[in-house]
């Protein structure tokens, strides 16, 4: 998040919980505040941008967990692939 103030990174904050509500956007859990990280949908090291539709909120296990790839590890096998097209439906990917 090096090139995100700590201004428009708490603006974005702001207009993902009024989007998406307080949950992370993989395991569905309601985050504390210092557990809340931004994550970035499509990974910057793959060219992903800092654009509020690239960004959802995320807990900090998820998200590190995740590096970077494209599922955190936890969603790659079936069970857990479908729980992740489940929130993908009420975290739509835009
Ligand atoms: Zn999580």
């Amino acid at each position: 998040m090096a090139n995100m103030s700590p201004t428009s990174k708490r603006s974005k904050t702001r207009q993902l919980l009024q989007q998406y509500g307080n949950r992370c956007c993989w395991c569905g859990k309601q985050m504390t505040k210092s557990e809340r990280t931004i994550e970035h949908l499509v990974p910057k090291s793959l060219g992903g941008t800092n654009a509020i539709s690239n960004l959802r909120l995320a807990c900090f296990t998820c998200n590190n967990s995740r590096g970077n790839n494209l599922l955190p590890p936890r969603f790659m096998n079936s069970r857990d692939r479908d729980n992740f097209l489940d929130l993908a439906r009420i975290y739509p990917w835009k």
